[in-house]
């Protein structure tokens, strides 16, 4: 599949239709269901649509993002249709309302295909805690494509449409990006609304874009950035035009800031070796480039996992088999169907992040682990704004390896959440970043990731440098 400008361009000449594209588009959903990327398709509601978008663009009133496929992950709430979380707890819900993200894709005349797989609650780095299966690399089926939005990767790496919603609470956007080679962007928190985003960590949680090309992925951004009534940590900051950053591909003049501490033991040789590649050619076109120091980097991982589960704790108590999604029918009182509820409705990961949460937060043991946590997290967002004071981009690796193998991971959590350690302090400070493929591993043949940080609300810098590495890369 092409990417989404592209198809604009042969759309604009009247060489498609949204009819065509949204019908071929569900043929190759059919072929490649093995991957497991969809958990819902909405066959009638796109051809509607697609019917709508071709009449618009008949009449020269159709929107910006006419006839964009859009696959969307599953904790992103559509009106009337299904929003599982990628969890039995859900299994059944339907949406009364929409997420102003989405909202403002389909007034811009995107079309909406499918809901995505996912770990369920968006707890994971592999898509293997779905209720509903993994959804399976499409570039190495005995491999992961991330997680957790690994069903949106999947969806934009098979070829089904031209970009995805995923969220991002840890890395889940930029990692599967990675492992799948696609771009993947977590805007500043704050940046879109996360109305309708089914909360796991509220002060880390963002939606995040999957694309082909950056310019795809920031088109789809700026649609649907800026300030909504309906979430108050929105931003009403102005929404500058990405898609001008991308086309102004440039890195002259530009300071880039490589911190040693993301390199660790136990990365992949080649991603190592593709960023020093990568590190010469921003050289060459003129850019500075420094090593800077993030010395809170070891702490990243554990302040994020007693932050993350203890916000996740309280955001899920709203699931107790009374006022919506599962109920055990094996509950004799009150007690035993909160109890039962929750058991037998939430998976393993969910249940240890549940525990974890509750236990960081009980009083004997707030002190030592959650403010603790809260100080170590100012210490992290202090070392970002130190570095940005120097510099305006950090280049680092986006994962520590390529995509892994399903099974390998999953009964060892411990190494599981190290595949955020490159990611996760980007949602820790809430600043922007992006991950680019860059390169492929020379065993595997696997894509590798290259990652840019942001200050707040410098995605458009993001956009530029990545924009001029994908231009290296083509
Ligand atoms: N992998 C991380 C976790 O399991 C991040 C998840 C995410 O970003 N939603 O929490």
């Amino acid at each position: 599949m092409t990417s989404y400008r592209n198809f604009r361009n042969q759309l604009n000449a009247g060489e498609t239709s949204c009819t065509k594209a949204v019908s071929e588009a569900f043929q190759k959903i059919d072929e490649t269901q093995g991957l497991n990327a969809y958990l819902t398709l909405l066959h009638e509601r796109s051809e509607q649509k697609a019917t709508e978008v071709d009449q618009k663009l008949k009449d020269g009133t159709a929107g910006r993002l006419a006839g964009m496929l859009v696959a969307v992950k599953d904790n992103i709430a559509l009106k009337n249709a299904l929003l599982t979380c990628g969890s039995k707890i859900l299994e059944d819900f339907v949406s009364l309302y929409s997420a102003t993200t989405l909202e403002r894709l389909e007034a811009a005349d995107a079309i909406i295909l499918g809901k995505t797989n996912l770990d369920e609650f968006a707890m994971g780095s592999s898509n293997e805690n779905s209720y509903f299966g993994p959804a399976l690399n499409p570039l190495d089926t005995e491999r992961v494509p991330g997680g957790s939005s690994g069903g949106s990767a999947v969806a934009v790496a098979s070829g089904t449409v031209h970009a995805a919603l995923g969220s991002e609470t840890g890395g889940s956007v930029r990692q599967p990006a990675a492992f799948t080679g696609l771009v993947g962007v977590k805007p500043t928190y704050g940046r879109l609304s996360r109305y309708g985003l089914v909360a796991f960590a509220s002060s880390l949680d963002q939606i995040g874009t999957f694309a082909r090309t950056t310019y795809d992925a920031a088109l789809l951004l700026q649609t649907m950035a800026g300030y909504d009534p309906n979430d108050a940590t929105s931003s009403s900051q102005p929404v500058p035009d990405y898609t001008a950053a991308c086309d102004n591909a440039e890195v002259a003049g530009m300071k880039i800031g490589i911190p040693d501490e993301y390199f660790v033991e136990g990365m992949d040789e080649s991603i190592v070796e593709a960023i020093n590649e990568l590190k010469e050619k921003l050289i060459e076109a003129g850019a500075g480039i420094t090593e800077v120091s993030l010395p809170h980097t070891e702490y990243v991982i554990p302040t994020y996992y007693v932050i993350a589960t203890a916000e996740a704790s309280s955001n899920l108590a709203r699931y107790d088999g009374a006022r919506y999604g599962y109920r055990s029918p094996n509950a004799t009182d009150l007690e035993e169907m909160y109890e039962m509820s929750r058991s037998e409705g939430f998976g393993e990961e969910v249940q240890r992040r549940i525990m974890l949460g509750t236990f960081v937060l009980s009083s004997g043991y707030y002190d030592a682990y959650y403010r603790k946590a809260q100080q170590v997290r100012t210490l992290i967002c202090r070392d970002f704004e130190k570095v940005f004071a120097d510099v305006d981009l950090i280049l680092t690796p986006t994962t520590p390896t390529v995509a892994f193998k399903l099974v390998a991971k999953i009964n060892d959590p411990l190494s599981m959440y190290l595949s955020d350690v490159f990611t996760a302090g980007a949602n820790i400070a809430g600043i922007p970043a992006i991950s680019v493929p860059y390169g492929l591993d020379a065993t595997t043949g696997l894509p590798l990731g290259a990652q840019l940080m942001a200050p707040h609300f410098a995605e458009e810098r993001l956009f530029k440098g990545g924009a001029w590495i994908e231009k290296g890369r083509s």
